[in-house]
C-alpha cells in the first residue's frame, strides 16, 4: 500500500522565489501520475519535496495517512531515478544495484536474489559484471531503475529519466517504464516536460504552468477537455489552433473566417451572445469540407496524413495562422487554397482564458 497525499503544499526558495503555489493531490495506490508542465514550472521542485530533498515551505505531505511532511528523505521508503543515471563508475553493474542494501547490511543471500529478480525485469542479467561505461544510456537507465527496484520502496519518483536518450530510446524506455509500472503495480510519480511521455505513460497526468497546477485528469480528460488555455495548448502535437472569435447569431466570426455552430456548440455558447471568446481546434480536428479557406504555407506528408500549415483567407498575419492535420497523402503546392471545416471545437473565455463548458 502506498497512497500519498499533498495538501496545500508551498515551495519558497530562500531567495524568496515561490516555486510552488497550493499544491493538491491525493494519488491512489499503484497509481503513475505525471507531473508535465515547461521548464521552470515546479515539476522538480515538487517531486524533490515529496522526495525529502527540498523542505515545504507550508502544506502537509502524508504517505498512507501518516504525516511525513517533516521526515528525512532516508527514512520516506521512496526511490527516486534521476536523468543522469547518478550510477558509480568504478562499481560493476551487480554492485550499483546491491549498493543501497549493502550499505543497510542485508544478508547477501537476500540481496543477491534481489539483484537477480531485478536484473531479470530489466533484461540486465547478462550486463551485471560490466562497468556502466560499457553499457548503452537506455541500460544505464536501466540500472538506475534497477537500484531502485531493489529497495522495494513504497512510492517511486521518476525526474525525467529518458531527457539524456535519443528519440528511439527514449520510445523503447518509455514502454520498458510502462511495463515495470504494470509488473510491479507501484505508486509512482513522474516528472517531464515532454508532453508524449505525459499521455502515454499516466493513468492521470497534473498539468503545471508558473508553480500553479492547471488541471489533473487521466490523458484522454487533459486532450479532450483542457480545462483552459494553457492546457489546451501544452497538450497535443503539434499544439492546437486558437483564434480570438465572436458569437453572433448561431455563427462564430474571426479574422478571415465566419463558420456555422451546431445546436449544441450554440448552447455552450449561450451566454456569449456578442461577445468576443477563444476559439481552439487541434491541427487533427480539421477535415476538408466548406467552412473555412486556408492558404497554404506548407505541406508536410507524414505517411498517413499530412500536416498542412497556412493563414485563413488571404492575409498572412500572425493571428490568421492555421495547421491542419489531413487524412491521407496530400500534395498541396504553396499559395494553394484549401477549404475545411471544423470538426470538433473548443471555447476558451477571453478574459479567464478557462474553458467554456455547457450551462446547466
Ligand atoms: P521544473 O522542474 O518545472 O523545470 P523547477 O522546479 O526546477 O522547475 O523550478 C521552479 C522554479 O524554482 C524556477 O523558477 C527555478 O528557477 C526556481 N528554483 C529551482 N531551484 C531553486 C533553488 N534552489 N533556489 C532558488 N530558486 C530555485
Amino acid at each position: 500500500m502506498a497512497e500519498l497525499s499533498l495538501k496545500h503544499i508551498d515551495k519558497i526558495y530562500d531567495n524568496n522565489v515561490q516555486a510552488v503555489f497550493d499544491f493538491n493531490l491525493d494519488v491512489k495506490d499503484g497509481e503513475l501520475i505525471v507531473l508535465v508542465g515547461p521548464s521552470g514550472c515546479g515539476k522538480s521542485t515538487t517531486l524533490r519535496m515529496v522526495a525529502g530533498l527540498e523542505d515545504i515551505s507550508r502544506g502537509q505531505l502524508l504517505l498512507d495517512g501518516k504525516d511525513i511532511t517533516q521526515t528525512p528523505a532516508k527514512d520516506r521508503d521512496m526511490a527516486m531515478v534521476f536523468q543522469n543515471y547518478a550510477l558509480y563508475g568504478h562499481m560493476t553493474i551487480y554492485e550499483n544495484m546491491a549498493f543501497s542494501l549493502t550499505l543497510r547490511k542485508e544478508n547477501p543471500n537476500v540481496i543477491h536474489k534481489k539483484v537477480l529478480a531485478a536484473a531479470e525485469i530489466l533484461g540486465l542479467t547478462s550486463q551485471l559484471n560490466k562497468k556502466p561505461s560499457q553499457l548503452s544510456g537506455g541500460q544505464r537507465q536501466r540500472v538506475a531503475m534497477g537500484r531502485s527496484i531493489v529497495r522495494n520502496p513504497k512510492v517511486f519518483l521518476f525526474d525525467e529519466p529518458l531527457s539524456n536518450l535519443d528519440a528511439k530510446l527514449r520510445g523503447a524506455t518509455r514502454r520498458e517504464i510502462l511495463l515495470l509500472h504494470k509488473r510491479l503495480q507501484a505508486t509512482m510519480l513522474y516528472v517531464t516536460h515532454d508532453q508524449t511521455e505525459a499521455l502515454t505513460l499516466a493513468d492521470r497526468i497534473v498539468c503545471m504552468s508558473m508553480g500553479h497546477v492547471q488541471q489533473v485528469g487521466t490523458p484522454l480528460e487533459l486532450y479532450d477537455q483542457p480545462a483552459n488555455l494553457f492546457v489546451a495548448g501544452f497538450i497535443g502535437l503539434p499544439p492546437m489552433n486558437t483564434w480570438k472569435a465572436r458569437v453572433r447569431d448561431g455563427f462564430l466570426e474571426g479574422a478571415g473566417f465566419t463558420c456555422p455552430l451546431n445546436e449544441k456548440e450554440r448552447g455552450t455558447l449561450s451566454s456569449y451572445a456578442g461577445k468576443e471568446i477563444i476559439l481552439g481546434v487541434r491541427p487533427e480536428d480539421i477535415q476538408l469540407g466548406s467552412d473555412v479557406t486556408v492558404l497554404v504555407s506548407n505541406n508536410e506528408n507524414l505517411g498517413m496524413n499530412t500536416l498542412v500549415h497556412g493563414h485563413i483567407g488571404d492575409a498572412s498575419s500572425a493571428d490568421r495562422k492555421i495547421a491542419a492535420k489531413l487524412k491521407g497523402w496530400q500534395d498541396y503546392k504553396v499559395g494553394d487554397h484549401v477549404s475545411v471545416c471544423f470538426a470538433r471545437k473548443h471555447f476558451f473565455d477571453a478574459e479567464t482564458t478557462s474553458a467554456i463548458r455547457k450551462e446547466g
